[in-house]
């Protein structure tokens, strides 16, 4: 049987295919297995825990949500209480003290724009406003907005002190968010949590992005299900995995339409216009936070450039949907592919 576990409002979403088929079952070796599911940081998450016993898996599954309420805290820009909003407030003036917790996940998302030459860039926001505004009033921005929104977007205008922990925006109206990564970040930080707290194996799924570690209760590796871009009811290829993250970009129910044309939620940062060309892009690799960034940043940069980017990264893997319809992808990423059915 297969048991979906991923909204299915994704392109190509996550299912877990396999023996989970309650809430609970226990298996001979006497471990079980439960799951729990919540809504966090806009998006359906969901917690599935393998441990000795049900007192151990709950335990860990409660820690493992604390934890994530504790990153969305941190994190979100529409909490005028989080970290992330006292940096934006304070774009053009003075840097802000914060914790090395987030000066660490700013210095990771800096790597990933540099790595990706810019594809991928926390300062995407005011020009992601605009285009936002723009599914509202069905009209595109104007060029003088956009080239207004464009000047506040570049990560080179972060200013990191790493000896006092502080960062600055250096641009009045520049602002960081972490729609492309704080889901992957998260989801790595429960599996840590839920890894401290005695599970053996488990899945942590932040709204699509999917990180596995260990093995199910049978000893078996988490076989996950990608269902096919263009008929979302069929399965179309099997990921075995033991201790790593599978995450998508470009869901294609969230999109603007202006005019009769199509425009994704993710922006590309160097022509503050929404990226065409892609419908999505499924990376795997051992990191959740990666994975996640990699896969906005390959949507960005498209099939042809964004593949060779993978190719060039050692433990990372995708699988990028085209336009057309069409599946490109990297060099080794049939070595997780166990079946696949001709798309
Ligand atoms: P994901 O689904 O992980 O690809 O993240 C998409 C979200 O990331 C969008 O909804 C925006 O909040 C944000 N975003 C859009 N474009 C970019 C970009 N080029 N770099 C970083 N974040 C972006
Ligand atoms: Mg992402």
């Amino acid at each position: 049987m297969v048991l979906v576990l991923a909204s299915r409002t994704r392109g190509l979403a996550p299912c877990l295919v396999g023996a989970l088929s309650l809430t609970l079952t226990a298996s001979l070796a006497g471990a079980v297995t439960i799951k729990s599911g919540r809504a966090k940081m806009g998006s359906p998450f969901e917690v599935t825990v393998v441990a000795p016993d049900e007192a151990k898996a709950w335990g860990a599954a409660e820690a493992a949500w604390t934890e994530i309420d504790r990153i969305e805290a941190l994190i979100s820009s529409w909490r005028e209480s989080s970290e992330t909003s006292a940096v934006n407030r304070a774009a053009g003036g003075d840097p802000v003290a914060i914790s090395k917790e987030l000066f660490d996940l700013v210095t990771r998302a800096l790597k990933v724009s540099r790595l990706t030459e810019g594809a991928f860039d926390i300062t995407f926001g005011p020009v992601g406003r605009l285009w936002e505004a723009s599914a509202e009033t069905h009209r595109l921005p104007d060029e003088e907005s956009l080239r207004a929104a464009r000047a506040l977007v570049g990560y080179e205008a972060i200013e990191l002190d790493a000896e006092a922990l502080t960062v600055r925006l250096a641009k009045p109206g520049m602002r960081i968010g972490w729609g492309a990564m704080g889901k992957g970040y998260a989801a790595n930080r429960a599996v840590a949590v839920l890894r401290a707290a005695g599970a053996s194996g488990g899945l942590v799924n932040a709204g699509g992005d999917l990180v596995a570690f260990g093995r199910q209760e049978d000893g078996q590796p988490w076989k996950i299900g990608i269902a096919h871009p263009l008929e979302p009811d069929r399965i179309f290829a099997f990921f075995e995995i033991e201790d790593q993250a599978i995450v998508t970009s470009g869901d294609y129910e969230r999109y603007v339409e202006i005019g009769g044309e199509r425009y994704a939620h993710i922006i590309d940062p160097r022509s503050g216009r929404p990226v065409r060309g892609v419908r999505s892009v499924t990376v795997v690799c051992p990191d959740g936070e990666l994975a996640d960034a990699l896969a906005t940043a390959t949507f960005v940069l498209g099939v042809e450039e964004g593949l060779a980017l993978i190719d060039r990264l050692r433990g990372v893997e995708a699988m990028v949907v085209d336009a057309e319809g069409r599946i490109h992808y990297s060099q080794n990423l049939e070595s997780f592919i166990r079946e696949t059915a001709t798309p």
